[in-house]
């Protein structure tokens, strides 16, 4: 079960608003549990990806709104039981009433977190009463207008503590019995595509890696070369784990079809066929030739399609001055790619097998970043932290808030950032935010989507 809110307050303060808004045009349920005479309405709410069921308990209070009666009490009581938070709205623009004070001194005897809601709280008019809310006793008031849908995204930040590791596990335990999603598959076959500049070595490396000591598994054994698909399984040394590996064999196509378009062009059209099949690219540079425009041409174009890409260095045994070039290659993607920092740079040697182990291993850990999910607690806990330690500007004296974080997929990783004046944010500020996703989360050589959204 979904953990459930409750709205609480006193007749008038747009109890139902709140609840037609959290709900949207889902319908409401009705639940016509016994001993509850009227009816009250369950609806299925969701803030930035937190699910919960919400229960409105409008229309249980008496006709006369000046007192509490004991029905709505024991009506409530009843409803309390099986909710994990209340959400106890008052009417900023009517300040705080004595019924709000006689709710909140009966809410604070139950055990039930509470998140207290100053509603109306549009314009001006509320800005007094938002105030005096703190007096009930629940520290911050959440201001919003449930009718203008105003700050209604703050309650994620409010409701989050109290139900959204709950929720968490829930989530995870139905995912857990369901059939996998895509985010969660049990990752199947490493989906690898070489691309290269002509002469890379790019056949060179398929010969070696589908060498007769690997066993291949595909339908296509026998033919390989000329296949676009291979399957195959690769020993790492390192684990002694067995592992499926499905190989994108471009170049053997090219060759193949014996076509006379311009080499130049034609590596580009194979990276591209190679992007659309592959989890995690290897683009192959030749350590005789260096880096040069064209390759981080290829790169770039792999990352804007958001997938995991590395890189290795092929004819390693005839390289000269090995260590100067490795990092003159390092600096110069560094430097070019601004998308990625920390590439898995590896030295291989197509001819002789050399860092190949190496070269799979890592293409495996990378395509594990690429397919993870940071869980939105820990997720907000590093936003917290980012914009504690450098807030967002105030362009104009206008203070831009930025809420809280999702990560609405994967593969690659995407994020959505929620907050007002979003359109004022600078770039680098959102570069800022990249970077220590990055850095912080475990997603250093990925590709990862960043979206600043702001709630309507
Ligand atoms: P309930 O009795 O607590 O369920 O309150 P309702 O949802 O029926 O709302 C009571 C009145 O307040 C209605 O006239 C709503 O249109 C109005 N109302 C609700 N939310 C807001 C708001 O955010 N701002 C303003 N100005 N009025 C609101
Ligand atoms: P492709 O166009 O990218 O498929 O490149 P090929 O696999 O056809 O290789 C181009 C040339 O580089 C061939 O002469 C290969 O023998 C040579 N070559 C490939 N890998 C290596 C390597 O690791 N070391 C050396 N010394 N030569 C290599």
């Amino acid at each position: 079960m979904k953990p459930q809110v409750i709205i609480i307050g006193r007749p008038n303060v747009g109890k139902s608003t709140l609840f037609n808004r959290l709900v949207g045009k889902k319908l409401a349920l009705v639940d016509d549990q016994p001993g509850v005479t009227r009816d009250r309405r369950l609806g299925d709410a969701e803030l930035a990806g937190l699910e919960f069921t919400v229960v409105d308990t409008a229309g249980w209070e008496d006709e006369d709104p000046d007192t509490l009666p004991g029905r709505m009490r024991k009506q409530t009581e009843v409803s309390l039981e099986g909710a994990d938070a209340a959400m106890f709205v008052i009417d900023a623009r009517a300040g705080i009433t004595p019924l709000d004070e006689e709710i909140g001194r009966w809410l604070r005897s139950q055990e039930i977190p509470v998140v207290l809601v100053a509603n109306k709280a549009e314009g001006k008019a509320g800005e007094s009463g938002v105030f005096e809310s703190y007096s009930l006793g629940f520290g911050e008031p959440v201001p919003l207008s449930a009718e203008h849908g105003e700050g209604v995204a703050d309650l994620f930040g409010a409701l989050w503590p109290l139900i959204g590791a709950a929720e968490e596990e829930r989530a995870a335990a139905e995912r857990a019995g369901e059939p996998a999603e895509p985010d969660d598959l049990v990752l199947g076959p490493l989906k690898l595509a070489i691309v290269g500049r002509p002469n890379a070595g790019k056949s060179t490396l398929i010969n070696q890696l589908l060498g007769e000591d690997r066993l291949l598994t595909g339908p296509e054994a026998g033919i390989t070369r000329d296949s676009i698909a291979v399957d195959w399984r690769w020993t790492d040394p390192k684990s002694g784990e067995v592992r499926d590996i499905r190989l994108i064999d471009t170049a053997g196509m090219r060759k193949k079809r014996n076509v006379v378009e311009k080499l130049e062009k034609l590596s580009v059209a194979d990276a591209r066929r190679a992007i659309d099949f592959a989890e995690v690219v290897v683009l192959l540079l030749d350590a005789t030739q260096g880096l040069e425009h064209q390759d981080l041409k290829i790169a770039d174009m792999v990352l804007q399609e958001g997938r995991a890409l590395m890189v290795a260095i092929n004819k390693w045994d005839v390289a000269e001055n090995a260590s100067s070039l490795f990092n003159g290659i390092r600096a110069a993607l560094d430097d070019g790619l601004a998308q990625v920092r920390g590439l898995p740079l590896i030295a291989v040697s197509a001819k002789t097998g050399k860092g190949l182990d190496q070269m799979l291993g890592a293409a495996f850990e990378l395509r594990e970043a690429w397919s993870k999910r940071v869980p939105t607690a820990a997720l907000n806990r590093w936003f917290d932290d980012a914009l504690e330690a450098n807030p967002p500007p105030a362009p104009k004296g206008k203070r831009i808030k930025l809420r809280y974080i999702t990560q609405a997929g994967t593969r690659p990783p995407r994020f959505v950032v929620f907050g007002t004046r979003l359109d004022m944010l600078p770039k680098s500020y959102e570069r800022y935010l990249v970077n220590g996703i990055r850095a912080k989360l475990g997603f250093d050589a990925v590709p990862v989507r960043v979206v600043l959204k702001s709630p309507k």
